[in-house]
């Protein structure tokens, strides 16, 4: 039998918190693998995430609730990786662990909403992340602008960043493994996983903003409630 031929087809990875999954996470990685013309795109909960408090519900939680909420659609993964390390979820490590498995040539798309590619120079390593993925941009209500808006409204080490890597094109992403920068459009969902834990914390109904399958985990494990 003839050995089995590399993937070259372009996987997205969408990292977070999931604290928990919500439809604004969801629309995001759908309309990212849609508009970008990605294979799939792999759902990454982190761990212990280094740039924020400690998440309310454990790892272990927010991973079923992905599990749940991607539960049905083949184009979506999850990967467990960041859940079970030892360590901090670190982005880089993560595409350092995904491009050993995937080989040189296969590329790589990480997906981040306005806010998290903003904060991006305070990542571990963040310039090199560059060299191992490129980075599809999308529009997140209240957070800073997008696209052709971006002259002149990135920090300057960010605009440094990404001095001649922007492409509006996707077909720019399958080209090369990594390194392009793309900003693409979503609907605008004003969903955060912060407004739906204030909702239940306070005992107001979060239904429709998330899948009713992760609602009804919350609910059996007693998730975000008032103790
Ligand atoms: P929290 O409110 O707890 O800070 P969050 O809703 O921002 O959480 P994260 O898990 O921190 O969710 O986000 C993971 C990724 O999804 C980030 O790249 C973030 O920008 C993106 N994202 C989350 N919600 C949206 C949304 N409504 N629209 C666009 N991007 C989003």
């Amino acid at each position: 039998m003839a050995p089995k031929k590399p993937d070259a087809s372009a996987l997205g990875l969408l990292g977070g918190t999931f604290d928990p999954i919500h439809f604004g996470h969801l629309r995001l990685a759908e309309e990212a693998r849609e508009a970008l013309g990605l294979a799939r795109v792999a759902l990454i909960p982190a761990g212990q995430p280094p740039h924020r408090d400690v998440p309310q519900s454990a790892a272990t939680d927010r991973l079923a609730m992905v599990r749940l909420a991607s539960a049905g659609n083949p184009g979506l993964v999850v990967d467990d990786g960041e859940v079970f390390a030892p360590s901090k979820s670190y982005t880089i490590r993560t595409l350092e662990r995904l491009r050993a498995l995937h080989g040189a040539q296969r590329p790589l798309v990480l997906i981040l909403g306005a806010d998290a590619f903003n904060g991006l120079p305070s990542w571990h390593r963040w310039q090199e992340l560059f060299d191992l993925a490129h980075i599809a941009v999308a529009n997140r209500p209240g957070f800073a602008p997008h696209g052709r808006r971006w002259p002149g409204t990135l920090s300057p080490e960010l605009d440094a960043a990404c001095a001649g890597r922007i492409d509006t094109d996707p077909a720019a992403l399958h080209n090369s493994p990594a390194g392009r920068v793309i900003p693409f459009d979503m609907t605008p969902l004003a969903i955060s996983a912060s407004l739906i834990r204030e909702l239940i914390h306070g005992g107001h109904s979060a239904r429709y903003l998330l899948p009713d399958s992760v609602l009804d985990y919350i609910g059996l494990h007693h998730l975000y409630r008032r103790t």
